[in-house]
């Protein structure tokens, strides 16, 4: 229920524009977003990488219904590229894409071109894209533009969300070699005939879904804090005759660092997703739908300012 009227709020403009003048602390939003800049993107990144981490970069903003807006978002995922291409991390630093943040919303073969650039701009920087899925209704063109980009740029990422009652389908379509896939739970509200919306149904269907990617020829990026799927991810590797550097662990900048760390020192490639930028008030939503616990730690620091 909770979940559910936070994703809905999420998507509310009312509400947005209430928490975006609500006294809110630095501190809170700063706990899972890096910064509103490229330098403080930068900065982080260079911390993580230096702990031995890996790190996919995300530009706050999504839903985005205007040509301009969408062109400023792909020139902003240039200029970045570029950046990350002079500090030389080569594929430790990646970039995520909301595709609604580059025109998906009004038009296709627009996005697409966007997507290019961004793409271009990678491949000079040594490094890959991963386009991140967003609500169900956007899965189907979602899976057109990675397949066009994949023709010229094959290591583009594709994301599979284990809570849609298709996962299963989309893993084994994407399970081929060279085909990186980030698997995980979903993060949006989805009706019941689209996705599961029991907590158990949606982790089964990890499982499932992990299988199918561990067992498969392709590259896994297990994106996850859960630490019942963390451990059965390790199991699956060593079942699967999974060397390390075939696959990865993902989580988000923020949430579970210390098991971050851990994971890397145990020789596993983790990498941490951070999202940076002003358009913070969505991303931060669906944390907050993620774990009550993280509401709570918000309101205590609202009301003891
Ligand atoms: P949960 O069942 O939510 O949590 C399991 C445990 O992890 C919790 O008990 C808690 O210990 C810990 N935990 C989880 N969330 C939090 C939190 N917010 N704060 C503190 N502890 C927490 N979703 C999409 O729909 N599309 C995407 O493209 C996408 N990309 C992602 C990329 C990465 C790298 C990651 C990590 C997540 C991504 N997500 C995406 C979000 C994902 O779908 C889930 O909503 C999110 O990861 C929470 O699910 P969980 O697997 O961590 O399990």
């Amino acid at each position: 229920m909770l979940r559910q009227a936070l994703l809905v709020a999420s998507r509310s403009d009312g509400v947005r524009k209430v928490m975006e003048t609500a006294p809110l602390t630095r501190g809170v939003v700063r706990r899972f977003i890096a910064g509103e800049t490229i330098d403080d993107a930068l900065c982080v990144t260079d911390d993580l990488i230096g702990e031995g981490l890996l790190v996919s970069l995300d530009v706050l903003g999504e839903d985005v219904h205007d040509a301009s807006q969408a062109d400023a978002t792909a020139k902003h995922y240039v200029e970045l590229l570029e950046r990350l291409a002079g500090a030389g991390f080569g594929a430790r630093a990646e970039v995520s894409l909301k595709l609604t943040a580059v025109g998906q919303a009004f038009d296709e073969d627009y996005t697409l071109e966007n997507a290019r650039r961004i793409c271009t701009a990678a491949r000079s920087a040594s490094t890959t894209v991963t386009l991140d899925m967003e609500e169900h209704e956007r899965v189907d063109s979602t899976l057109r533009i990675l397949h066009e980009l994949r023709r010229d740029f094959p290591d583009t990422g594709a994301v599979v969300q284990a809570y849609l009652r298709r996962a299963e389908e989309y893993c084994a379509e994407l399970a081929y070699e060279g085909s990186r896939v980030r698997l995980c739970k979903g993060a949006y509200a989805a009706p019941e005939s689209i996705a599961f919306t029991d907590k158990d149904e949606v982790d089964k269907s990890y499982v499932r879904c992990m299988k199918i990617l561990m067992g498969g020829k392709g590259y896994p990026m297990l994106a996850t804090h859960d630490p019942r799927l963390v451990d059965i991810a390790g199991a699956l590797a060593v079942l699967s005759d999974r060397d390390p550097g075939s696959f990865e662990y993902q989580m988000l900048y923020g949430i579970r660092p210390q098991e971050q760390r851990r994971l890397a020192s145990q020789g596993a490639q983790m990498r941490v997703y951070v999202a940076y930028g002003e358009e913070w008030y969505g991303y931060f939503m669906r944390r907050m739908a993620e774990r009550p616990a993280n509401l709570g730690f918000f309101l205590r620091s609202v009301a003891t300012r």
